[in-house]
C-alpha cells in the first residue's frame, strides 16, 4: 500500500495518519458474534435517542429536500447567538465540530507550523494538523490525568500557531478550572489560536468549570466549540459549532464548504434548542446513571476515574484489548484505551439504566 501511496507526491504527515477508528456498530457486531439485543456504550452518545422535536422537525424539512438548504443557517446560528449571548458573527456552523476543527486547520496552518496538543485528547486533533502538513506537538496529562496547562504553555514557540484544549477532555473525563483556563489564556501570545473542545460540557456538575464562550470577544485568541451530538442527541446529523471573535469566524467562512450543514441538520439542531425537556431529562439520566454506576463499581471494588462527562475510565487491571473482546462476546461494547497509552482501561458512556446493569454484569462475569 505503501508503494502505491508513493507515486503520488503525498507529504509525510499525510502519510503518518492513522485513520480515525470509530466505535464498532451495532448490526456489524451482532453478525459478526451471532448475538442479539448488544448494547454500544461506546461513543458516548445519548442513550434516550434523539430529541422528539428534532425528529418531527427533520421529517418536516423532508419535502423540501431538493431545494439547496440555507447556506449562512441563518435561523439556526440566530438562536444559537441567543442562546449564548453573542452575535451571529460569532458563530460559525459545522458539519459536526469535527468539520469546525478541519477548517481551523485548513484556514491557519502552514506546513511547519506547530500545534500543542495535550495527549491522550481526541484525535481528530492530530488528524486536521498533519492534514495541513503542520507539526504536532504532544503533552501528556499531568498524573490526574488532566491537562497540563503549565507543560502546554512551555511546549510554545515561534512557530507555534494553535493550541487545542479538550474541556472535559476525552477520555479521561478530566476538565480545567475557569481560573486555570483564564490564567492560560492571559499567558499565550495573541497570534496563537486557543481552540476549547467543549462536546461534553453540557455534563459538567464541578461548579469551578464553565463554558469558555464567556472569554469569547473581538480580540480574544479563543474559539469555542460545541456540538449537538452529544447531550442533544443528533451524532448522526452532523452538527457542530464554533463560537469566535467575528474576524476569525470571517475567516473560516471564507474555507467553509457552502453547504457544510443540509437542511436536515439545520432544522434538526434549531428544533433540539428549544427542547428543554429532552434536554434537562438527559443531563438527569447521565448524573443518576453515573452515580448508579460508580456505585456498583465501587461495591465490586473496581477502579475508575473520576469524570465530569457522560463517560469515564475504567480500571480493568488486566490487558484491556482482552476485556473488550470478552465483553463484546457478552453483547457489550465498550473502548479499549490501549491505543491511547492506557493499557488497562477501558472506557465506557452511561447508558440506560438497564444498559448500565447489563455493563456491570458483564464485567463482573469477565472480571471474574
Ligand atoms: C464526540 C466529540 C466531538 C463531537 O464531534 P462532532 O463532529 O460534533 O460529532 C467533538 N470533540 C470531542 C472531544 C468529542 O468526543
Amino acid at each position: 500500500m505503501f508503494k502505491v501511496v508513493m507515486k503520488f507526491s503525498v507529504s509525510d504527515s499525510i502519510l503518518t495518519i492513522k485513520p480515525y477508528v470509530p466505535g464498532k456498530p451495532l448490526e456489524e457486531l451482532e453478525r459478526e458474534y451471532g448475538i442479539k439485543d448488544s448494547i454500544k456504550l461506546a461513543s458516548n452518545e445519548n442513550p434516550l435517542g434523539p430529541s422528539p422535536m428534532a425528529v418531527d422537525a427533520v421529517r418536516k424539512a423532508l419535502s423540501g429536500l431538493n431545494r439547496y438548504p440555507d447556506g449562512s443557517g441563518r435561523e439556526l446560528i440566530r438562536k444559537l447567538a441567543r442562546k449564548h449571548g453573542v452575535a451571529p458573527r460569532n458563530i460559525v456552523l459545522g458539519n459536526g465540530s469535527d468539520d469546525i476543527i478541519g477548517m481551523l486547520a485548513l484556514t491557519f496552518l502552514n506546513p511547519g507550523n506547530e500545534v500543542v496538543l495535550p495527549r491522550p485528547s481526541f484525535l481528530m486533533y492530530e488528524i486536521a494538523v498533519k492534514s495541513a502538513d503542520a507539526v504536532p506537538v504532544y503533552v501528556p496529562l499531568n498524573a490526574f490525568l488532566s491537562i497540563d496547562l503549565d507543560r502546554i504553555r512551555e511546549k510554545i514557540t515561534p512557530a507555534t500557531r494553535m493550541v487545542f484544549l479538550c474541556n472535559p477532555n476525552n477520555p479521561t473525563g478530566t476538565t480545567v478550572t475557569d481560573g486555570e483556563m483564564e490564567a492560560f489564556i492571559r499567558s499565550i501570545p495573541d497570534h496563537i489560536i486557543v481552540v476549547v473542545d467543549e462536546a461534553y460540557i453540557e455534563f459538567v456538575r464541578d461548579k469551578r468549570c464553565s463554558s469558555t464562550v464567556r472569554l469569547v470577544n473581538e480580540t480574544s485568541p479563543v474559539v469555542t466549540l460545541r456540538t449537538f451530538s452529544k447531550a442533544y442527541g443528533l451524532a448522526g446529523l452532523r452538527v457542530g459549532y464554533g463560537i469566535m471573535a467575528g474576524d476569525v469566524a470571517d475567516l473560516l467562512n471564507r474555507v467553509r464548504q457552502p453547504f457544510n450543514i443540509n437542511s436536515l441538520g439545520l432544522a434538526g439542531a434549531a428544533a433540539a434548542l428549544e427542547d428543554t425537556l429532552f434536554f434537562e431529562k438527559t443531563i438527569k439520566l447521565i448524573h443518576e446513571g453515573l452515580d448508579d454506576l460508580c456505585r456498583a463499581l465501587d461495591r465490586l471494588n473496581i477502579p475508575y476515574f473520576p469524570t465530569q462527562a457522560n463517560f469515564f475510565l475504567i480500571d480493568v487491571g488486566m490487558d484491556a484489548d482482552e476485556v473488550f473482546e470478552n465483553l463484546l462476546k457478552q453483547g457489550v461494547i465498550v473502548r479499549s484505551m490501549v491505543s491511547y497509552g492506557f493499557p488497562t482501561y477501558i472506557r465506557v458512556n452511561v447508558g440506560l439504566p438497564g444498559e448500565n446493569r447489563r455493563l456491570v454484569d458483564a464485567l463482573k462475569t469477565v472480571l471474574g
